[in-house]
Formats: C-alpha cells, sequence, structure tokens
C-alpha cells in the first residue's frame, strides 16, 4: 500500500487500530468461507493490506475520503461470520471494520422499534430489547457475535424467521448510508429504498447505522421433540407451524444422524439414538401441550428449557438451542466430520415431503435433511417455506454442483453457498443492486470482485427468483 495512504489513515484512526501485521491482515481477511471446501480453494491467498477500525461517523467519513482519493478497495466487516466470503477483500486495499461503531442509538418500546449503529451486535441488542419489554424480530444463530450492519449486508433470516420473514420483510425501516467518492455522501433510506443495501455484500453503500422493527417480548421456552421416522417429524413441524393458536421463534428439523453431532445436547440428555429430531422455541407453557400430537406422529419430547432460562447459558443449560440450528447445525457437524459440507434449499411447505423423499431415495446418506420451517412475503400474507441446509458428504465439487442441480430439477431453489459472487445467490436483488452501485459506489471500490455482471465479459444474471414477490 502506498506510504502516503497508511500515513493519511493511521492519522485519522490512530496507530493502534490501523493494522499490518501479517496475522491480523490474515484473520481480517477471511470469515467463515470455510464451510465451503470450494470457497476454501478459492479465497484462502486473498488478503487485505491494512485493516482500519473507525470508532465515530467523523472517523469513518475521513477514512472513504482517503480511500476515494488514493483509489483504494474497501471491503466493509462487521464480525466477519459470514459464509460465503462476503467479507473477503478480494483485491487488497482496506479492510474496514465497523465493530467499533457499536452504540445503540434509541430504543422505542411504544413503536418497537431500534436504532443502532451498523457494529452493534445482534446479541447486545437483544438483552437491551428485552430490558424495555421487546426483543429481535430474527436473528441468525450467530446473533452473539454477528452485527446488525453485517446481518443486513450478508445475511437472510434465522431465529424468528417463522414468525417475521427474512430481510425482505419489513425488518429494516431506515437505513443512514455513506457513498463511496471523493466527497462521501450520507443519506437517509427508508422503506423499500433499503433494497439496495440489503444482502448486498456490502458492494453498494456503507451502512452507517439502521433502525429497525422490533416484536414484542415473548418469554420462550425450548424443547426438542424426536420422531421415529423423518416423515413423521417434518409433518410434527409443519403442523406446528400452521397452528396460529402461538406465536413461535424457531421450527428446526435435523435427520438422524445430525443429532449426533450436538455434543453438548447429547450431554444434557436431549439427544435420542437413531431418532429424527425438531427443535422448538415456542411460548412457556406450549410444548407440554404438543405431546399428544408429537405421539400421533410416533415422537415424544425428549429435552425442555424452561422460559426462566431462556437465553441465560449457564442456569438451566450451557447452551441455548439456537445453537444447534441454521448453520450452526452445520458447525457441529463439521467439528465431528470435516468430511461434511452443505447447501442452501428452498422448498415450498406442501411439496416438503415429496421433495425430501426424492432426495433421499436418490443420495441416501450422502444428503442428509436438516430444515428450517420459516415465513416469506409477509406483505402478501406470509407463506411456509422450508429454508432448508441439508448436509452433504463432499467428495468433489462436481458431485456437490450435481447435487444442487439434482435439486433444482425437481423444483427445489438453491442458493448456492459454494460461490462468493453475489449475483451467484439466487436472493440477490439484481438490477436494484446494480443501480445501488452507481449511485453510491461510483467508483467501483466497494468490495469489487464480487459482482460477476460488473467484471469484464460478466453477464447480468437474473435476479432473485427467491422473493420476487417480497417487494
Ligand atoms: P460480516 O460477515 O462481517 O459481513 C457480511 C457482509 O455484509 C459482508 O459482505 C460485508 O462486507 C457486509 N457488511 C458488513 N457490515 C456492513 C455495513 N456496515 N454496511 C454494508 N455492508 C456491510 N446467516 C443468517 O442469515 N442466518 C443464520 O442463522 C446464520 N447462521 C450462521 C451460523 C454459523 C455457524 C455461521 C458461521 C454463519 C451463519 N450465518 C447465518 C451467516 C452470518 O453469521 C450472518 O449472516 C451474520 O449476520 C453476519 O454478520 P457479520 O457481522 O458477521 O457480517
Amino acid at each position: 500500500m502506498n506510504p502516503a495512504t497508511l500515513a493519511a489513515l493511521e492519522q485519522i484512526v490512530g496507530k493502534t487500530q490501523t493494522f499490518t501485521d501479517p496475522k491480523v491482515l490474515e484473520t481480517f481477511s477471511k470469515d467463515q468461507y470455510a464451510f465451503s471446501p470450494v470457497l476454501l480453494e478459492l479465497l484462502r491467498d486473498k488478503r487485505a493490506d491494512v485493516v482500519v477500525a473507525p470508532s465515530t461517523r467523523e472517523e469513518l467519513l475521513e477514512v472513504v475520503k482517503v480511500c476515494a482519493r488514493d483509489a483504494v478497495p474497501v471491503t466493509l466487516r462487521g464480525a466477519g461470520s459470514g459464509n460465503y466470503g462476503q467479507a473477503v477483500p478480494m483485491q487488497g486495499g482496506v479492510v474496514l471494520s465497523l465493530h467499533r461503531l457499536n452504540r445503540i442509538l434509541e430504543l422505542d418500546p411504544q413503536a418497537r422499534t431500534a436504532k443502532v449503529e451498523a457494529g452493534v451486535r445482534m446479541g447486545a441488542l437483544e438483552r437491551a430489547a428485552r430490558e424495555v419489554g421487546c426483543e429481535l424480530r430474527m436473528y441468525p444463530s450467530t446473533w452473539a457475535t454477528a452485527t446488525v450492519g453485517g446481518f443486513v449486508g450478508g445475511g437472510f433470516g434465522g431465529v424468528g424467521s417463522i414468525e417475521y420473514g427474512t430481510l425482505w420483510d419489513g425488518l429494516v425501516l431506515e437505513a443512514t448510508v455513506l457513498s463511496v467518492e471523493a466527497d462521501p455522501k450520507l443519506r437517509v433510506l427508508e422503506g423499500w429504498d433499503v433494497l439496495p443495501v440489503l444482502h448486498a455484500y456490502g458492494t453498494t453503500a456503507i451502512i452507517v447505522d439502521l433502525k429497525i422493527a422490533l416484536a414484542p417480548m415473548t418469554a420462550w421456552e425450548e424443547a426438542v421433540f424426536s420422531f421415529e421416522s423423518l416423515e413423521g417429524a417434518i409433518t410434527f413441524a409443519l403442523e406446528v407451524a400452521g397452528n396460529s393458536d402461538f406465536v413461535k421463534r424457531e421450527i428446526g428439523v435435523s435427520e438422524w444422524p445430525i443429532p449426533q453431532y450436538f455434543k453438548p445436547l447429547i450431554q444434557a440428555g436431549g439427544v435420542r439414538e437413531n431418532r429424527h429430531q425438531v427443535m422448538l422455541e415456542l411460548p412457556d407453557g406450549v410444548s407440554k401441550s404438543l405431546e399428544g400430537l408429537a405421539q400421533s406422529h410416533g415422537g415424544t419430547l425428549d429435552w425442555h428449557n424452561s422460559a426462566a432460562n431462556y437465553h441465560k447459558s449457564g442456569t438451566g443449560s450451557s447452551f441455548n438451542l439456537s445453537d444447534f440450528s441454521w448453520n450452526h447445525t452445520t458447525l457441529w457437524a463439521q467439528k465431528s466430520d470435516p468430511g461434511l459440507t452443505y447447501t442452501q434449499a428452498r422448498f415450498e411447505a406442501d411439496k416438503l415431503l415429496e421433495g425430501v423423499a426424492a432426495i433421499k431415495a436418490k443420495y441416501g446418506a450422502e444428503v442428509l435433511m436438516h430444515l428450517e420451517l420459516i415465513r416469506e412475503n409477509l406483505s402478501a400474507g406470509g407463506t411456509l417455506v422450508s429454508a432448508s441446509l441439508p448436509i452433504i458428504r463432499f467428495s468433489t465439487p462436481e458431485r456437490l454442483f450435481e447435487i444442487q442441480a439434482f435439486l433444482e430439477s425437481i423444483s427445489v431453489q438453491v442458493a448456492d453457498p459454494h460461490t462468493f459472487y453475489l449475483d451467484g445467490d439466487s436472493r440477490w436483488s439484481g438490477e436494484v443492486v446494480l443501480e445501488g452501485v452507481k449511485t453510491f459506489n461510483p467508483l467501483g471500490l466497494l468490495n469489487p470482485g464480487k459482482i460477476r455482471a460488473l467484471e469484464a465479459g460478466g453477464e447480468a444474471s437474473v435476479a432473485s427468483s427467491w422473493f420476487a414477490g417480497a417487494k
């Protein structure tokens, strides 16, 4: 890096927040892309030239001015927990870590909204919101470390999505964004105008702060049911999802032998051999009332953590049940067996059993089902779907892509987690993002190399088919 650029950056944030040590550069040039054996090969050598961590909006603005002046690529980073190399600097330059912009600016329990700086951790916000009778609508299973800006910039949905949908379902009410140009501008985007920054991998604009919608606080309990058959587990999960008598926060299904990877849950007596699992977060007392329904599908209630202990690891249990949900399921599987990887697949609820049966018939134990039931497209009434993360035994990239192609051939939509290209992810917002790049990132300095359509010879791929109806 040009020494004058480095000196200017040090001048703004101080030497202690400007990092060029190779070990720090390595850590901050990676996210959790190792979930994919394909990305592991493609991204392992990518390195930032410097990591910079501003702590105020003013410092951020000055850093951006220097980068624009000296044409230095800027890759934004929250906690770096993304799985597709979203926060990996493809062309060196600055990794701009926003974790010090971490103030909760406003919590309004009446309006049920929170205004936060982009670097606020989701876990910290959940705790603060619960103190005023609210809670997050949804959060990724990495909630303890993930930042709100990183979730909006690179995430999708998670715990709570069964009730409140995904990122495209009205979570973000307002985003203050900063453009990257010689004279950087702050702009407040509201309503659907926030679309260019949702799941855009920080390619359009820098999210400085966000106003997000909260939910009323519920006393949640956690429960694990297990079933003789996978069909029984899925049918039970779908019936719980369809019950409108109570709100839900989590409904996940894991085919046996996935539960054998959940070591802490095994120690707590929450895993039965050879049984397929359904994990639930429901209002206090509801799980017991579902035992009859579970029995009718060959199931039993195996483990339970009351609302008094919810999110208090160390008291009722040493974990939260969500530690085994979403991509944490994959994490536990890979910890025990590094030969495993995953994909991301969306099933229509009414075709779920049929789709799962077709996959099991073709691939058997090579593809293990892990399903997360969610609602999407809430403005049109909400549709129940399974946002699934099947665990796959990895052999070759070709076989992995063949499996994904088979899923698509039976009308299961795949959001490929083995590409770092935003426009290789079927959830991207297409033209909206490309317009956002033109408006807020006219010099092309934000996270360059992540949009194939912007590369020489690259073609614009078709925008999101997953959430085409969300608007
Ligand atoms: P980062 O990884 O740092 O960044 C993500 C993207 O957003 C990057 O492209 C980055 O450049 C961009 N970005 C960061 N900050 C800004 C900003 N201020 N302005 C604009 N762009 C920005 N994801 C889910 O959606 N649901 C899950 O349940 C889930 N579970 C996971 C489980 C595991 C075990 C792992 C490893 C990952 C999981 N993820 C999940 C992925 C990831 O943890 C989440 O999406 C998380 O919210 C990302 O937050 P982060 O702060 O780590 O973002």
